[in-house]
């Protein structure tokens, strides 16, 4: 079932958002980007003459109440967003009556799901290697089915439109999905949207295809690296991850940052470009900086040949021209992690020069999908979200989506 399908009027529907949103010390919320992300599906779903119960997570509260993380503190926000009043459930797994006698129009916000260590079904205060562990682990599957289900009979159908989440079988994102028939579940417009992002970058993609992955770990990103390989023209490495690749081929890198055991996966990913053919681009200068911070002198040096007492903290001008070119000849791009320490003023150019040309591409009819944190964060710190083609609200849940993996959130309800 769709959404744009689905009949909702008289009828209740319960929907998975990411309210996670973040809280100063008095309990306001500092960032309200998550709820505005999910109104166009709780909007549709009122205005079709239904009714709504809200259920999200706030934080890691580790399966106990802590009113810190309660999502008492933003009823007010969301019922400002929605422009109708927005009615508690102070427990989330007791809400039935509540529930039941909510009327068309009408919103229910049930409290922190994560309160319930059935929510994420991990066992509570029993360690890993505990012979009774995997015991406790089946019962605590058993009660996350339970759990699961008491929240499905609150409502006539499901709906998530929780990316943040989608790569997690929890309670509320994919096992409630088993108490619905096909004709009664279905993903929310921001799932819609990063299903169909992930699915321009794997499946329909238009080439030249270029991918620009930075960061500071090469480790953290080889398995989308290894699942891109198959599928990009170009393939432009940046910021820290490539001074292990510089200290693999033998260069001098300075006090750059490096993960030693990594320089024969380095190596191996140089091969693997070469043997299917993909375009590696690696930077052939850069900015260093005799230590890390704002203040730091800078020096403009090959990439492989850093001076001791110095690191590499930005792509050089030679460096940033290079992706540049290669960016704006794209007709998909792919950008996941900066260029360089952009959280510094002095080292935001290199991460700019990309962003730029991404621009310049996209307004060439180009596909441009940002993802993951930090790509994020340059992106708006440099006020161009608007010039680039989608921006995914999902970290993790995307990283794991390009690759390759199945998302349990959008399998639970696709079947796939
Ligand atoms: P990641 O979480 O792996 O995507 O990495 C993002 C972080 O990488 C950001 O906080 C950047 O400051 C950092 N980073 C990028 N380039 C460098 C560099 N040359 N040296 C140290 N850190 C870097």
């Amino acid at each position: 079932m769709t959404i744009n399908d689905y009949k909702f009027a008289g009828k209740k529907a319960i929907v998975r958002v990411d309210f996670n949103v973040p809280l100063n010390e008095n309990g306001q919320i500092t960032d309200d980007t998550r709820i505005r992300g999910a109104l166009p599906t709780l909007k549709k779903i009122l205005n079709d003459g239904g009714a709504l119960i809200i259920m999200s997570h706030m934080g890691k509260p580790k399966g106990k109440v802590n009113m810190k993380m309660s999502l008492s503190q933003i009823k007010d926000a969301v019922a400002q967003a929605l422009g109708v009043d927005v009615k508690f459930a102070p427990d989330c797994a007791k809400a039935a009556d509540a529930a039941a006698a909510l009327k068309p129009g009408e919103v229910l916000l049930l409290e922190n799901l994560r309160f319930y260590p059935e929510e994420e079904g991990k066992p509570v205060g029993i360690d890993k290697e505990d012979p009774q562990y995997e015991e406790a682990k089946k019962q605590m599957k058993a009660s996350q089915k339970e759990f699961a289900k008491t929240l499905a009979s609150y409502a006539d159908c499901y709906v998530n439109d929780a990316f943040g989440t989608a790569h997690r079988k929890h309670a509320s994102t994919a096992v409630i999905a088993d108490y619905f028939d096909k004709d009664n579940k279905m993903l929310g417009y921001l799932m819609e949207k990063e299903v169909e992002a992930v699915d321009n970058i794997l499946k329909n993609i238009r080439h030249p295809f270029t991918a620009i992955m930075g960061g500071s770990k090469v480790s953290t990103k080889i398995g989308i690296i290894e699942n891109l390989m198959d599928k990009v023209d170009n393939l432009i490495l940046c910021g820290g991850m490539t001074y292990t690749f510089a200290k693999a081929q033998g260069g001098k890198i300075g006090n750059s940052i490096c993960e030693d055991d990594k320089l024969q996966l380095a190596l191996d990913i140089i091969e693997q470009a070469k043997a299917k053919g993909v375009n590696l681009v690696l930077g052939s200068d850069c900015v260093a900086a005799d230590n890390f911070s704002n203040d730091a002198n800078t020096q403009v040096v090959e990439a492989n040949n850093i001076p001791d007492g110095w690191e590499g903290m930005d792509a050089g001008p030679k460096t940033q021209a290079a992706f540049a070119e290669v960016i704006e000849g794209a007709k998909t791009i792919l950008w996941n992690g900066p260029a360089g320490v952009f959280e510094f003023d002095k080292f935001t150019a290199g991460s700019k020069a990309i962003a730029k040309a991404i621009a310049k591409a996209t307004a060439n009819g180009a596909y441009s999908l940002i993802g993951g944190g930090d790509s994020v964060a340059c992106i708006n710190k440099f006020g161009m979200a608007d010039q680039v083609s989608y921006i995914s609200t999902g970290g993790g849940a995307l990283l794991e989506a390009i690759e390759g993996k199945v998302l349990p959130g959008v399998a639970a309800i696709k079947g796939e």
